[in-house]
């Protein structure tokens, strides 16, 4: 499917969810989009085309969210994929993160063997907010050897500015809020 001039007719399969899952969050639910086949496959579609797949080695999906991009993307790459998790999922060896949530901080952690040195990793979620978890993956990606190779999601809410704590790596979003 061609592409259009620019991706905004995604936002009709996004669904703001006012106070989810707290008051005063408006919740970006994707659900409506991974639904719609067209909507899933364009957005697939969209973030491979940005990449250079002979790039990428692995894709690396945010849990959980990120899992589902993340997936087709690496399959599509004929790249391998790996899940960075909630603190206490992994059951291997992790490295663990922290990042600064609204309130407090929470660890996100991924399997010290998942990269092997110089690797060139891919990190993908649904959506940019603060950019405090994409920051912490980036972190943990390199620390284990890895090369960030960009960062990807469906969309940024820019007010956040998420994107300008991201300014070190090639940052893409489909749509912006
Ligand atoms: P942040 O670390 O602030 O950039 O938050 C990004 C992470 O939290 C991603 O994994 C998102 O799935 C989730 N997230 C943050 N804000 C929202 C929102 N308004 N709607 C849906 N997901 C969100």
């Amino acid at each position: 499917m061609p592409f259009e001039p620019n991706h905004d007719w995604l936002k009709e399969h996004i669904r703001d969810i006012p106070d989810f899952p707290k008051p005063g969050v408006a919740f970006k639910d994707i659900t409506p989009l991974l639904a719609n086949k067209k909507a899933f496959s364009y957005t697939i579609d969209a973030i491979a085309h940005e990449f250079d797949r002979d790039q990428i080695d692995k894709v690396l999906g945010i849990e959980a969210r990120g899992f589902i991009i993340a997936a087709p993307l690496a399959y599509r790459f004929t790249a391998g994929l790996i899940p960075v998790r909630k603190a206490g999922k992994l059951p291997w060896d992790v490295e663990s993160e922290e990042y600064i949530l609204e309130y407090g901080t929470d660890l996100l952690e991924i399997h010290r063997d998942a990269i092997n040195p110089g690797e060139r990793i891919l990190i993908v979620d649904d959506v940019l907010a603060t950019g405090g978890t994409a920051v912490a993956t980036a972190t943990l990606t390199e620390r284990c050897g890895g090369k960030v190779a960009g960062v990807a999601t469906i969309m940024e809410l820019s007010f956040l500015g998420g994107r300008e704590k991201l300014a070190a790596y090639d940052f893409l979003s489909l749509v912006s809020y």
